[in-house]
């Protein structure tokens, strides 16, 4: 019998508006996009932010040798999870179909998200013509509270506090359930419920971290926006079983998501800080959720021998601190072989001892988990950790 699994894949993680500062590389600065594959093989996208182009650049079709057919729910019509959708190569090939779903927006009326595609690809905004869009595209019309099915899942819409209106969507898979709740602000009881109900026992349950919790309270009071507390509360009242906090700030470094993200894991038990590239999976045997982060150490990678001492938190959250060599190093990071299993996302000090001019130098980095590979080594495990300021 063969396990069902779920896979989920993060394309886009930042709010707003796209970021290329080099500060907020680490978690990634494209806009919403999200990507599930089912057990089935039902290929689900959420949102169309510009991760949406990076998922069209590495489009594989969905199996099963039939039209290859992709269903793409859209939570709203701001910029941030739309502006994908024009440089989405798919969308130009005859043979993909693509199902849409989205609400009727009052400021648009019928067909609110056709129309969106129209606006956005009309003259002078874009130079390329709807009639150059060659894939099949059906559009359907999704109310808060409704449900339908693709393929052997199940999908479930509701309201979300936000500006001129957001769906949240709860889909469930025979691998586990997942909820995504971006762009959604608390403090409307009615809505407050919705998202809980959305998140009711949900395997993963993305929630909107944009602010901090005093930015909510203060300056961003009103802007549909949520923070890391809100999220560990309804993650801990609705029951779900590990949080991803979401749509980050534009404004927010790596640095600012790592200390949410710490501040987050106090609260709830099993958090991660969506990244760009992270893949969760879902229904694995043992684990049930697995997060995997991206490969990111694309420069020169020399083997090494550096002798070193590693201070960080294991995965079960206690101190740990020993000695080791690190083997392979990079400007951007290195592969460093451990006793101790360290949580992944979290930072370790890695203290090691170099030859310079002057002897041998002892060097101090930050390093910042991103790949555990715990079957490398009898008693050990391969720790791959990118360097931060
Ligand atoms: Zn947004
Ligand atoms: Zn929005």
């Amino acid at each position: 019998m063969t396990v069902p699994i779920a896979k989920l894949s993060f394309w886009g993680v930042r709010g707003s508006t796209p970021t290329v500062d080099p500060a907020t590389w680490r978690y990634g600065g494209n806009t919403p996009c999200l990507e599930l594959i089912a057990p089935d093989g039902t290929q689900i996208i959420l949102d169309c932010g510009t991760g949406l182009r990076m998922l069209g650049s590495r489009w594989a079709a969905p199996s099963g040798g039939k039209t290859p057919e992709t269903h793409i729910l859209v939570t709203h019509y701001h910029w941030d999870h739309i502006q994908g959708i024009p440089f989405f190569s798919p969308l130009y090939v005859e043979n993909n179909e693509f199902h849409f779903y989205s609400f009727r927006s009052k400021f648009l009326g019928r067909d609110s998200l056709k129309q969106v595609f129209e606006a956005q690809m009309a003259l002078p905004y874009f130079p390329v013509d709807m009639s150059a869009m060659n894939a099949k595209r059906k559009f359907k019309e999704v109310d808060g509270g409704e449900s339908f099915t693709v393929g052997e899942n199940n999908v479930t819409a509701r309201w979300l506090n936000h500006p001129q209106g957001c769906l949240g969507f709860r889909i469930e898979t025979p691998a586990g359930i997942v909820a995504y709740a971006t762009d959604n602000e608390p403090g409307d009881a009615k809505l407050d419920e919705s998202l809980r109900e959305l998140a009711a026992g949900a395997d993963i349950f993305i929630n909107d971290a944009q602010f901090t919790p005093e930015q909510l309270e203060t300056t961003r009071k009103g802007w549909g926006h949520s923070s890391w507390l809100e999220g560990a509360r309804v993650a801990r009242q609705a029951e779900a079983k590990t949080l991803v906090l979401f749509h980050h700030d534009p404004d927010s470094t790596d640095r600012m998501v790592d200390s949410i993200l710490r501040q987050a894991r106090e609260e709830f038990d099993s958090v991660f800080a969506a990244s760009e590239g992270m893949v969760v999976t879902l229904g694995a045997p043992g684990d049930r959720v697995q997060a995997h982060m991206p490969g990111t150490r694309t420069a020169l990678r020399r083997e090494a021998q550096f002798q070193a001492k590693v201070c960080g938190v294991t995965e079960g959250g206690k101190d740990f601190e020993e000695e080791t060599v690190v083997r392979d190093i990079s400007l951007q990071g290195a592969l460093i072989s451990l006793k101790h299993m360290p949580r992944l996302q979290s930072e370790l000090q890695v203290t090691m001892e170099a030859p310079g001019a002057d002897g041998v130098q002892s060097m101090n980095l930050r390093g910042y988990v991103v790949r555990i590979d715990a079957g490398a080594e009898k008693g050990h495990v391969a720790v791959g950790v990118v360097f931060t300021d």
